[in-house]
Order: C-alpha cells, then sequence, then structure tokens
C-alpha cells in the first residue's frame, strides 16, 4: 500500500540522445504505479546537443554522432514532465557543458550536475560525477574548452582529482551517481552475468578503484551508474559495515531495463520498486 507521504523518483541510464524514448519509457511504467514522479537522476551519456555544432565536442564514432531530440527541449517547444537531473557521461558536448554555470539548468526541467556537483531533492543529498577514470589524465586540469580543436575530445570526458575532491568535500550523501561503475561492485557469484559483455573482460576488473573510493568516503545508501548498458543490481559492505545498494542501468534504447523507480518513504528508507 501506498503511503501518503511518500516521494517517488526514477533514476535512468544512458540516453544518447533518445530523450522521447526517456520520456515514453518513464511515463509508461509511472502509468503503472499510483504515484506521480517528483524527479529523475540520470548517470550520463545523456547527449544534450542542442545543434549539430555541439557534436564537434563530443568524442564518438562517426555513426554514433547525431543530434538526437534534445534541440526540440532546448527551443522549448517540449519539456521534461519532471525535473531530470543529470551528470556527463563519456559522450557529452563537454563543449558545452563545461560552460554551464550557476544552477545547471540548461532547458526547463533538465539540470546538468556539473564535473562534480551535489543537489538536496526529496529530503536526500545527491552527489554526482560526471566522466570516465583514465590514470593517465587524472593529475591533469581539464583542458579547456577554447583548446576544443586542438586537443583529444576523449581528453574532455575524464573526471580528474579535483572532480573526486570536490565530491568528497560535499560529505555524507544519501545517493551517489557516477556514470563509470566503481570497481568491486560484482559479486562473484554473479560472474558469469559478465563473460564476454560490452567494456568488460573479467567481473573483478570493471569499474574504477576512484569512483569505488568515493563510495566508502561519502557512504550513500544508494548509488547508480550508467556507462556498461547493463542491468545489475548488488549490495556492498563498507569498511564502516554500513551496506549499500547498488543500481547499474542499461542504456534507453535496450528498454524498461534503463530504469529504476524508487520510493523514499516517511522515515527517509529508499527502496526499489520492482515491476
Ligand atoms: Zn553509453
Amino acid at each position: 500500500m501506498r503511503q501518503p507521504c511518500e516521494t517517488i523518483f526514477a533514476a535512468v541510464g544512458d540516453v544518447h540522445g533518445h530523450h522521447y524514448e526517456m520520456v515514453r519509457l518513464l511515463e509508461e511504467r509511472e502509468s503503472r504505479i499510483d504515484s506521480r514522479i517528483k524527479f529523475v537522476l540520470q548517470v550520463g551519456d545523456f547527449e544534450p546537443h542542442r545543434y549539430e555544432a555541439d557534436l564537434e565536442s563530443m568524442a564518438a564514432p562517426a555513426k554514433y554522432r547525431a543530434v538526437g531530440d534534445f534541440p526540440d527541449f532546448y527551443s522549448g517547444e517540449v519539456a521534461f514532465p519532471w525535473p531530470v537531473y543529470f551528470i556527463g557521461g563519456n559522450h557529452e558536448p563537454y563543449g558545452f557543458l563545461d560552460t554551464v554555470t550557476f544552477s545547471g539548468q540548461i532547458a526547463e526541467n533538465c539540470i546538468y550536475l556539473g564535473r562534480a556537483g551535489h543537489t538536496e531533492l526529496g529530503g536526500l543529498k545527491i552527489v554526482g560525477l560526471s566522466g570516465i577514470f583514465n590514470g593517465d589524465k587524472f593529475s591533469d586540469a581539464h583542458p579547456r574548452v577554447e583548446d576544443l580543436l586542438i586537443r583529444k575530445k576523449k581528453d574532455y570526458t575524464y573526471f580528474n582529482k579535483d572532480d573526486v575532491d570536490r565530491a568528497v568535500e560535499v560529505g555524507k550523501a544519501d545517493i551517489l551517481m557516477v556514470h563509470e561503475w566503481p570497481s568491486d561492485i560484482v559479486a562473484e557469484a554473479d560472474r558469469g552475468l559478465f563473460e564476454q559483455q560490452r567494456r568488460s573482460l573479467r567481473y573483478d576488473s570493471i569499474g574504477n578503484q576512484y569512483a569505488r573510493i568515493l563510495i566508502e568516503l561519502l557512504s550513500p545508501r544508494l548509488v547508480l551508474c550508467g556507462h556498461m548498458h547493463k542491468k545489475y543490481r548488488n549490495q556492498i559492505r563498507l569498511r564502516s559495515g554500513e551496506v549499500v545498494d547498488v543500481c547499474c542501468l542499461s542504456s534507453v534504447h535496450q528498454g524498461a531495463d534503463s530504469l529504476a523507480f524508487f520510493r523514499i518513504d516517511e522515515g527517509g528508507a529508499i527502496s526499489e520498486i520492482s515491476g
């Protein structure tokens, strides 16, 4: 039974410019629960290209370069039905996103959390870290937007030490959003699910250690990840003994596995709604 004061929110995996499909999937799922979504958390590879020129600053093979649906949302022709908070992935128009300041709002009901950002929603503190890990670039500053023509596009897709430090400074969080999976989140018992999969060799080589350290330091109750285009759930135990729910989401083009719905009850507990 639904409680009167509970809050429902949704998490969404990689969108890759399919914003209409994201809305359609969310509305379809929302129609099956007796409640409205309060907000949506999106875990990167959102691809909010305003127009063709934004594709110039995205790292991606030519066949994946498409403007997608976002121009309609950017122009105000359509709006997301709920506030959508997103982080950056490794396929983003960083030439645009790195210029976003102030509230992070880039269209109606569409808010970028920044390279490392946080917000408070439904009484929860939510922290986001954009980008993926590259050990060779981790100590480097982000390349400047003015240098887009002379720098590799991929150089814009990595998070660095400053980003991680800023996320750590937020302190205790309720939800952590990352694009690339943290390391050591896959249970050995699930190793068979990861053989011959996209971007993975062995189940225990998946992910990056800095996202994992962030979990230890922020001790969120829930971690949301994208990037692998794979649905996966697990619970991990921190050194403190606390248990954290991990929710990895597939990509919107794969359908309903790209979504997760959660309920925040009156006491602030977060639980995933099945179905
Ligand atoms: Zn992706």
